[in-house]
């Protein structure tokens, strides 16, 4: 166990060794957001969005957004790089 930095919300807490960045809370929050996304991107699928733009659509925190691709629950390209 370690006291670690939740990087999302910047809280300390002890992670279970789980090797996570992230806080119980916080996973708790994005993977109440997760549905929402996916839904979104499956919806546009042939649309590519930065995380800056599906959090403006979709009225959520940036943060929160780029915390779904940082826990790799939605993919996120590279910018400039065509899909495949
Ligand atoms: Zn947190």
């Amino acid at each position: 166990m370690a006291l670690v930095v939740c990087k999302m919300c910047k809280r300390a807490f002890i992670d279970e060794a789980r090797g996570k960045e992230i806080c119980p809370e916080c996973v708790a929050r994005l993977n109440e957001l997760y549905p929402v996304v996916r839904n979104f991107l499956r919806n546009h699928d042939r649309q590519i969005f930065t995380t800056h733009e599906v959090s403006k659509i979709l009225g959520l925190n940036l943060k929160d957004v780029d915390g779904l691709v940082a826990m790799g629950l939605i993919a996120c390209q590279p910018r400039g790089k065509a899909p495949q």
